[in-house]
């Protein structure tokens, strides 16, 4: 999820991975590590937390000579943020070094079996298994790619990953699955980055890694291997990006570019944590507590800003399949009232960085009163992480828009999940259970197709950005992501825009509704659809500009507004992570269409992390 840098030429390496190490900062990370080897079987490392600067004041003047090294900056998933914990990662006998990006799904079973034959590990993450079964193929008198072959072979999941080995010198392996991976090609050196970024001062060109690839690099140059061992044949292709375009991979923001990776940010969060053959949801991080959860007879949200718009959705899942009595609540607010709480209630806690002040505040004041403790965070190791009994993480990699989005549709799924764990524990049938899990893992596949209409929202966000006033009207599910729309809108564009339940117009704010005032109507075919064509009625009654937002198919709204957006079928409790996509898209076009400062919008900051 974060950053790979590798060396392999004629050049010192460890300034040039510096460097390259540098270059990604950008993308967020907590600690940060890297490798050179000397000769044969005399390889350096070091590590530090935070920042690059602290790695280079380790590094102090203490020699680091070599010709080839790697380097990373991790964005922990498995394991807090220490400095054991940060790559490079080495085998037993410390021969075997190696950086990773991504998440080995079936670490654990992995390193029993290891453990087992004997192997001793030194740090918490799942990357580690790796250094030891490449360790342990090794035995079988493999050469270093083969024995990378193998070991890859066994292990489920996503990698970028950079290895190098005391026992072959001259040698550099790289491999990519599901996470990005390229190859610099300079004149008579070779360097590896998970972004162009690290390397477009040294070379442009590049070979970019496809799933299941491996990259052998040595002194007679790079051959490219496909797990069955055969030789592939690629292309060398030529970058003509600038740097600040690299970091974005072409978007012009960050905010587009986290919309656009949402797709691939689902996926991440989902995998390996739908059974669908069982109806049941995995999650590691609460089975530990799965117990106590059993006795759980109530639920209190806490969180702020979008997360808390979650949570409201969640209120809607956890009530509906999992019948538990669940509030939501600001921090802000639950911190300084007198709560309610007992030993049958839990708190979850919603924050994308983990270190929400609010909601950090009202984790501590829950777990005073001996309530229980739950967290969805994003950022392993944060505060509200440490501080929760139990919790999952969001596995989306950094965020780095100020208005957040992918971290948003993350949490969705999650408390999908969460509810399918919850209610499989309770009431819910099997077959109830495949039928929702086979619904979550289409997830990936719907938002790309919302995503393919993304031109279409441009042209409205371009109709409709001289605007001054909007509603975002939904209910049931898409009374969260109403709001979500609106304060998406005054993020980035800061038009005035209200969200509302729909049921609520005519209880006061439809005085508002006019020409000069737009309306944005969530109406896809689920179970309060009617309701909303009746709202919608009342807004066309009174002129107002209307945009809809609809099921494919539905050709009933066309009568009503000719600006319509359309979202692919799924179950209604779904429907939230398919119907805010547009809405991120709209806000980020008409900011776009207003010059607004999209990643840096005014009078925000990313993580909350003051009252
Ligand atoms: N899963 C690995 C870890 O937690 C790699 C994280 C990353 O991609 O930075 O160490």
């Amino acid at each position: 999820m974060c950053g790979i840098v590798g060396y392999l030429g004629k050049q010192q390496a460890a300034p040039i991975l510096l460097e390259g190490l540098k270059r990604l900062e950008y993308r967020g990370y907590d600690s940060c590590g890297l490798a050179v080897l000397r000769k044969k079987n005399k390889i350096q490392a070091f590590k530090s937390v935070g920042r690059i600067s602290e790695l280079e004041k380790k590094i102090g003047n203490k020699k680091l000579i070599g010709f080839i090294g790697c380097g990373h900056t991790r964005w922990a998933t498995h394991g807090a943020p220490t400095e054991k914990n940060a790559h490079p990662h080495s085998d037993c006998q410390g021969k075997i070094w190696l950086v990773h990006n991504g998440i080995i799904e079936n670490y654990q079973e992995l390193k029993n079996k290891l453990e087992k034959l004997g192997h001793k590990f030194k740090s918490q993450t799942d990357t580690e298994v790796l250094a030891h079964l490449i360790e342990e193929e090794q035995k079988k008198e493999k050469k270093l790619e083969e024995a990378v072959i193998s070991a890859l072979k066994k292990a489920r999941g996503t990698f970028g990953l950079v290895v190098i080995s005391g026992n072959e010198p001259n040698k550099m392996v790289a491999a990519r699955q599901s996470s990005p991976l390229l190859i610099g090609v300079g004149s008579g050196e070779y360097l590896v980055a998970s972004d162009a970024s690290a390397i477009v001062t040294h070379t442009k060109k590049v070979v970019y890694l496809d799933d299941g690839e491996i990259g052998v690099i040595n002194g007679d140059g790079l051959r490219i291997l496909n797990l069955d061992n055969r030789e592939v044949a690629k292309k060398i292709q030529e970058i003509d990006w600038n740097i600040e375009k690299v970091q974005k991979e072409g978007y012009a923001h960050f905010m587009l570019k986290e919309i656009f990776e949402q797709p691939s940010a689902l996926e991440n969060s989902l995998r390996g944590r739908v059974i669908e053959e069982e109806g049941l949801a995995k999650l590691g991080g609460i089975e530990g507590v799965e117990n106590k959860l059993k006795k759980i007879d109530r639920l209190i949200i806490v969180a702020c800003g979008t997360a808390y718009l979650a949570g409201q959705v969640g209120e809607y899942m956890l009530e509906e399949y999992a019948g538990i009595p669940t509030e939501v609540e600001y921090a802000s607010e639950f911190r300084y009232r007198k709560p309610i709480l007992n030993k049958k209630t839990a708190l979850l806690c919603i924050s994308q960085s983990g270190e929400t002040a609010d909601t950090l505040a009202a984790l501590q004041e829950a777990k005073r009163k001996g309530a229980m403790t739950l967290g969805i965070v994003n950022v392993v190791g944060s505060s509200i992480a440490r501080q929760t009994d139990a919790g999952i993480y969001n596995h989306i990699g950094p965020e780095i828009g100020v208005a957040s989005t992918k971290a948003f549709t993350s949490q969705l799924c999650v408390l999908a999940l969460l509810t399918l764990f919850l209610a499989r524990q309770r009431q819910m049938s099997y077959v109830m259970g495949q039928r929702i899990a086979r619904e979550i893992k289409q997830m990936p596949e719907l938002t790309k197709q919302v995503l393919a209409e993304s031109s279409k929202i441009r042209k409205l966000a371009k109709k409709y950005c001289a605007f001054e006033d909007f509603f975002f009207l939904g209910r049931k599910y898409n009374f969260p992501i109403a709001i979500e729309g609106a304060l998406k809108l005054k993020e980035v564009s800061y038009i005035h825009a209200e969200g509302y339940g729909a049921g609520e117009m005519k209880h006061g704010p439809i005085a508002l509704v006019g020409k000069d005032f737009v309306t944005f109507a969530l109406a896809p075919q689920d179970s309060v659809y009617h309701k909303m064509i009746s709202n919608i009625q009342e807004i066309k009654a009174r002129q107002g500009p209307l945009i809809a937002l609809t099921t494919k198919g539905n050709n009933e709204i066309k009568k009503m507004t000719r600006d319509i957006i359309y979202i692919p079928k799924t179950i209604e409790m779904l429907t939230p992570i398919l119907s805010v996509i547009p809405l991120q898209l709209f806000a980020y076009y008409a900011a776009l269409f207003r010059r607004c400062d999209i990643d840096k919008p005014k009078n925000l900051a990313k993580s909350v992390t003051v009252e």
